[in-house]
């Protein structure tokens, strides 16, 4: 019996290259350093949001993450997170 999940495949229009994160252990938990060797997450810019007044409140928020194509070096950014995405 197979337990069915989410997987989430990035595949490069370019050169054909694809990765697909699985859930390798029972559960949901996919791990992103997967497709490293394959494709590079080049980086991930935060926002931070904070206030002079209220220091210990400061949130981040994921604003792009980069991903590149180790083959052919295409790269796609992926932006507009849910501003409620930490
Ligand atoms: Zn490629």
């Amino acid at each position: 019996m197979t337990e069915k999940g989410i997987r989430v495949t990035i595949a490069c229009e370019s050169c054909g290259h694809f990765v697909d994160l699985i859930p390798l252990t029972k559960g949901q938990h996919a791990n992103i350093s997967k497709i490293e060797g394959d494709f590079r997450i080049e980086e991930i810019d935060l926002d931070y949001d904070y206030s002079v007044d209220a220091v210990e409140e400061v949130t981040a928020e994921v604003k792009e993450m980069r991903i590149d194509c180790q083959k052919c070096n295409n790269y796609i950014v992926l932006n507009e997170f849910p501003s409620h995405v930490y």
